[in-house]
């Protein structure tokens, strides 16, 4: 019977910190928001009671179960708020059941794994499995200790022991494994996400980053009735840098060149490489001048001053932009970017090095020229 109750203690737990672990967008930290940090307090108090709902009471008046279990948990992993809170509300259920030894007991018990847990883990590596032992077997010490004292006058202390302590180690431990793995595991996916956003060579936005964003920014613009540019930038005779210096030397001025647009527009717009010598510059909410303004600053940025390579040569590099802004230019939001293209083609045309704004004579200019 024992044995059966116990198990049903050890599930509960584990499909609890399963769902908390699954349920949390982001690993709960010292450091998550303190909205967060109270939510997940909360939480592990609603498990501590529910665990408490599972209790053995092998005499009147002693409660045994696993509630410290989640108290270890916030302490381990989310601080000492969490921690307060979800202590708080064991011990106030506590003793709103009985107010008898074995209550206070039980409160001292708490309140020491709360407090020794928080000492281990700021003194032990986080992650590490000897952390996870030596809290394990702390708190499983404790526990055999507060349980021999509260059942020393029954007969039924070694029965109890020999059922609940090996359920209260392997149960903490299982825990911190647990937890431990869902945040590791939502960590590389976190990191997976943002490297397949980003172009490897100059760690702008890469395209399909640009493609996902720029699909969010039509439906929001169209919502809001919002206005948006786009500036398409392409280096001129570039492939005569890797023709002359060689395929590296282009990947060195990729790089710079994706600095300077970066650190020229700041937080102004959305920078991607689209591919090859290709760049694009989405921004939101700039009147058409200031879309312009900030192109022709950029483009200054990299005529003006020449680009050097690390073998100590200079080299003086242009690039051609093209601009169109919806609804100003462009009415219909899908057209931005061969609109913006158009323009880009035009300035090309034009002798290169300098910034077109699109309009309707452009897109003709480029029909004519792709027919
Ligand atoms: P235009 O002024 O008409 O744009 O001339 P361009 O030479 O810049 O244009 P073109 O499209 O003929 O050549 C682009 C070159 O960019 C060709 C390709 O080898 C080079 N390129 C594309 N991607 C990379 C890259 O990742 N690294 C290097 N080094 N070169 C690249
Ligand atoms: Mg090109
Ligand atoms: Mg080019």
């Amino acid at each position: 019977m024992i044995l059966y109750d116990v198990l049903h203690n050890v599930t509960l737990l584990m499909s609890g910190f399963y769902l908390l672990g699954k349920l949390s967008p982001h690993p709960i930290t010292v450091d998550s928001k303190r909205s967060v940090r109270i939510l997940y307090g909360i939480s592990l108090s609603v498990l501590s009671l529910l665990l408490m709902q599972l209790t053995i009471e092998p005499v009147p008046g002693v409660l045994v179960d696993l509630r410290h279990i989640p108290v270890i948990v916030a302490a381990y992993f989310a601080g000492p708020l969490p921690t307060v809170i979800v202590t708080a509300v064991i011990v106030l259920y506590r003793f709103s059941i009985s107010t008898n030894a074995a209550a206070y007991a039980a409160t001292l018990f708490i309140i020491l794994v709360a407090g020794g847990t928080s000492l281990l883990v700021n003194w032990f590596p986080i992650y590490s499995k000897r952390t996870f032992t030596l809290v394990t077997i702390y708190a499983t010490v404790l526990h055999g200790a507060v349980l021999t004292y509260v059942l020393a006058a029954t007969g039924l202390m070694t029965t109890i022991l020999s059922v609940v302590l090996p359920a209260s180690f392997v149960s903490s431990w299982l825990a911190l494994v647990i937890i431990r793995d869902i945040r590791l595991t939502k960590q590389s996916m976190r990191t997976l996400q943002q490297t397949a956003q980003r172009d490897f060579l100059t760690g702008l936005h890469n395209f399909r980053a640009f493609t996902d964003h720029f699909d969010d920014l039509k439906q929001q613009t169209i919502l809001h009735q919002h206005e948006i540019a786009l500036i398409t930038i392409d280096i001129d005779h570039f492939k005569q840098v890797n023709d002359t210096y060689g395929h590296e030397a282009g990947d060195e001025v990729l790089r710079q060149f994706a600095a300077r647009l970066r650190d020229g527009v700041t937080d102004a717009g959305y920078v991607s490489r689209n591919g090859g010598e290709e760049f694009s510059i989405l921004v939101e909410q700039l009147t058409i001048a200031k879309v312009v303004a900030l192109a022709e600053q950029l483009r200054e940025r990299i005529a003006t001053s020449p680009f050097q390579l690390s073998t100590g040569v200079f080299l003086p590099l242009t690039a051609s932009f093209g601009v169109a802004s919806f609804p100003k230019t462009t009415t219909e939001i899908q057209h931005l970017v061969t609109d913006a293209d158009a323009a880009l083609y035009h300035s090309k045309q034009n002798g290169r090095n300098q910034v077109t704004l699109f309009s309707i004579e452009q897109e003709v200019a480029t029909t004519h020229h792709s027919d």
